[in-house]
C-alpha cells in the first residue's frame, strides 16, 4: 500500500512530492532524487489533531505531511507497530495531547507574552515613544478630550509642585503633565507610553489638596517608570494583530490603538508596583503616603456614583472608568505603609 505525501528536507522550505509505504519495521519514502528508509521506531508521529495533515518527523529535522489521514491510519495499523498503533488507537492520548497544547497556549499567553512585551518595551526608542504620545493626543483631542478649563495659574501651581518633587537617583523628569477635560472619562489620570501623564480636570477638582494630586502623579510616574502602558499596548497589539489576521482586517486595529490605552486595565501586579514607587517618592519628599489612599477613596466613590447613574445596559461601557482595579485592596495596603 502506497500513500502520496509531501516531504520537506528540513533545510529548505521547498516541498517534495513523495510516496510512502511501510516495509516490516521500516518506512520507505521515495520521490525524485529522494529515497529514505527509516526504522519506524526512529520516527515521531504526533497523534491526529483536528483536520490537519498527519505528520511524520524524522530525527534529522526533515518532515513529511500526509493529507490522506484515513489511509495513513490504516497503513500504521497494518504495519502492526505496537507503539505507533497503540498511540494511534488511544483516544485518550489524542485528548491529552490536545489538552497539553491548549495549556501551553494559555501559559504562553499568561507568561510568555508579558515577558516578551517587557523585553520589547526596552527596545523601543525614545523618539518613537514620544511620537506615540503626540499621536494619542492628535487622535483624541477634540473628541474624547477637551481643553482643560483650569486656570493657567492653577495649572502652573500643580506643575510647580510636580517640578519641586525630588526624584529617585537616575530618574529623569521626562514625565510631563498634560491637562485636559473629559466628561466621558470623569476623574482620572493616565500614564502614556512616551511618559506623558494625562491629568483630567475632574480629578483635580475631586482632590482636597495638592498633595493628593501629587500622589496620583507619583503613582502614574510609577507606571511610566516601569513602562506599563507600553508593555500593555505591545501585548494588546500582539493579540490584536492575531485577531486582525484572523478576521483579515488590520486597518480597524490601527484605528482603535489610541483608545486601547484608555480602556487598559492594569494587572494587580502593575498597580502594586506603581503604588510602591509612589509611596517611596512621596515619603522621600515628606508627603504622607496616606494621601494616595485618600484620593483613591474619593475616586472610587466618584466612579461608583458615575456607574450607578448609568442605565444598566451602559454600565459595561462605563467600566473603563475604573482603569485602576482592586482599589479597596490598594487602599488597605497603602494605609498599612
Ligand atoms: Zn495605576
Amino acid at each position: 500500500m502506497w500513500l502520496t505525501a509531501v516531504y520537506y528536507d528540513g533545510r529548505q522550505a521547498r516541498p517534495h512530492p513523495v510516496t510512502l509505504c511501510v516495509e516490516g519495521e521500516k518506512l520507505l519514502l521515495q520521490g525524485r532524487d529522494i529515497v529514505r528508509r527509516e526504522a519506524l521506531a526512529s520516527l515521531k508521529i504526533p497523534p491526529p489533531l483536528g483536520s490537519t495533515p498527519r505528520l511524520i518527523l524524522f530525527a534529522d529535522g526533515a518532515r513529511c505531511e500526509v493529507a490522506d489521514r484515513q489511509g495513513f491510519a490504516e497503513m500504521l495499523q497494518d504495519a502492526g507497530s505496537s507503539a505507533v498503533a497503540g498511540m494511534e488507537n488511544s483516544w485518550w492520548y489524542a485528548l491529552a495531547a490536545l489538552l497539553l497544547t491548549l495549556s501551553l497556549l494559555v501559559v504562553a499567553y499568561l507568561f510568555g507574552l508579558p515577558y516578551a512585551a517587557r523585553a520589547a518595551a526596552d527596545q523601543v526608542p525614545v523618539y518613537l515613544l514620544e511620537r506615540m504620545d503626540t499621536q494619542f493626543f492628535a487622535s483624541l483631542d477634540q473628541t474624547l478630550l477637551k481643553p482643560s478649563t483650569l486656570s493657567a495659574k492653577r495649572r502652573q501651581t500643580i506643575q510647580d509642585g510636580w517640578q519641586r518633587l525630588a526624584l529617585p537617583p537616575g530618574e529623569d523628569r521626562s514625565a510631563n503633565i498634560e491637562f485636559r477635560a473629559s466628561p466621558a472619562l470623569g476623574a482620572n489620570a493616565f500614564a502614556l507610553p512616551g511618559g506623558s501623564v494625562l491629568l483630567l480636570d475632574d480629578l483635580v477638582s475631586l482632590a482636597s489638596n495638592d498633595q493628593e494630586i501629587l500622589a496620583v502623579l507619583a503613582h502614574e510616574m510609577g507606571h511610566v517608570h516601569e513602562k506599563h502602558a507600553l508593555r500593555q499596548m505591545l501585548q494588546a497589539s500582539v493579540i490584536g494583530l492575531a485577531m486582525a489576521w484572523y478576521i483579515g482586517d488590520v486597518s480597524s486595529l490601527l484605528a482603535v490603538a489610541p483608545t486601547v490605552l484608555l480602556e487598559t486595565r492594569y494587572s494587580r501586579d502593575f498597580e502594586r508596583r506603581a503604588d510602591a514607587f509612589a509611596a517611596e517618592l512621596l515619603r522621600a519628599n515628606g508627603i504622607p503616603v496616606s494621601r494616595l489612599a485618600d484620593i483613591l477613596e474619593k475616586l472610587e466613590a466618584a466612579h461608583q456614583t458615575a456607574v450607578a447613574k448609568q442605565p444598566v445596559e451602559s454600565v459595561e461601557a462605563m467600566d473603563y472608568l475604573s482603569s485602576h482595579p482592586n482599589t479597596e485592596e490598594r487602599i488597605k495596603r497603602l494605609r498599612g505603609l
